[in-house]
C-alpha cells in the first residue's frame, strides 16, 4: 500500500543556491545533510510539513545525478512514495509493467529501503518507493546499527 508522498528529489548544481531558494526563501527547515557515497551524492533534507524536499548534489561527475543534470539541467529529479511493504509493492508495480532499476531494494537516504522505477514505464517520472526503517518497530538490538 502507498502511504504518502515521502519526498521530492531536486537535482542541484550548487547547494548554496539550492538552499537559498528552498530553505531561506521558502522557509523550509534544513533537517539533515547526508553523504551517500554509494550514489556519489550529498543530500539535503528540507522539511515541508509531513513531506520533505531532498536536494541532490552530485559529488562526482560520474554519478547518475550529475549525468541527469548534464542532460536535463538542474531541477525536479524524482518522486518518492512511502510504502508499507517495499517488496510487495515492487512485485505489484512490476506486474503492472513498471521497470525496476534494480532487482532488490537497497539502503538509501535516511537508512530507508528504496527502489527506483524507470521513467519510461512511469509516465516520464523517475519513481522511488521507500520504506521506513523497520528497526524502530523490531525493537532494540535487532540490527545492531547503533544510534544516528
Ligand atoms: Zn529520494
Amino acid at each position: 500500500m502507498i502511504k504518502k508522498i515521502d519526498h521530492l528529489g531536486i537535482a542541484v548544481l550548487d547547494p548554496a543556491r539550492g538552499l537559498a531558494i528552498f530553505s531561506e526563501a521558502l522557509g523550509l527547515r534544513l533537517e539533515q545533510i547526508e553523504d551517500i557515497p554509494s550514489q556519489k551524492l550529498r543530500s539535503y533534507h528540507l522539511r515541508a510539513g509531513e513531506s520533505h524536499l531532498e536536494l541532490l548534489f552530485p559529488t562526482d561527475p560520474e554519478s547518475t545525478v550529475a549525468k541527469f543534470i548534464e542532460k536535463k539541467g538542474a531541477g525536479f529529479h524524482h518522486l518518492a512514495l512511502e510504502v508499507d511493504d517495499i517488496e510487495e509493492e515492487r512485485d505489484r508495480l512490476t506486474a503492472a509493467g513498471f521497470e525496476p532499476l534494480s532487482p532488490e531494494p537497497f539502503l538509501g537516504a535516511g537508512g530507508k529501503k528504496v527502489l527506483f522505477f524507470h521513467p519510461r514505464t512511469t509516465g516520464g517520472v523517475l519513481l522511488e518507493i521507500c520504506q521506513a526503517r523497520s528497526a524502530d518497530v523490531e525493537g532494540p538490538g535487532s540490527k545492531g546499527n547503533g544510534h544516528a
